[in-house]
């Protein structure tokens, strides 16, 4: 009696990491001016807050709610 072997190193069926875990996607990005070019720069929390523009690293925050308009006529 012949028992046929089954090639099981053939087709290894563990899938790799297709899906990466989402991390830092919930967190929201606060949006910061830069003191030097006055881009906005949002920054996620444990990211470095500099910019991305001019690698300035004093950014201000931005504020929300009150914004200053000047008239442009
Ligand atoms: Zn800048």
């Amino acid at each position: 009696m012949d028992s046929q072997p089954e090639p099981k190193d053939s087709q290894p069926d563990q899938p790799k990491d297709s899906q990466p875990e989402p991390k830092d996607s919930q967190l929201e990005a606060v949006i910061y001016i830069c003191g030097d070019c006055r881009k906005e720069v949002p920054v996620k929390p444990g990211d470095a807050v500099q910019c991305r523009e001019c690698g300035h690293r004093i950014l201000y925050k931005k504020r929300t709610g009150r914004i200053i308009q000047y008239e442009a006529r």
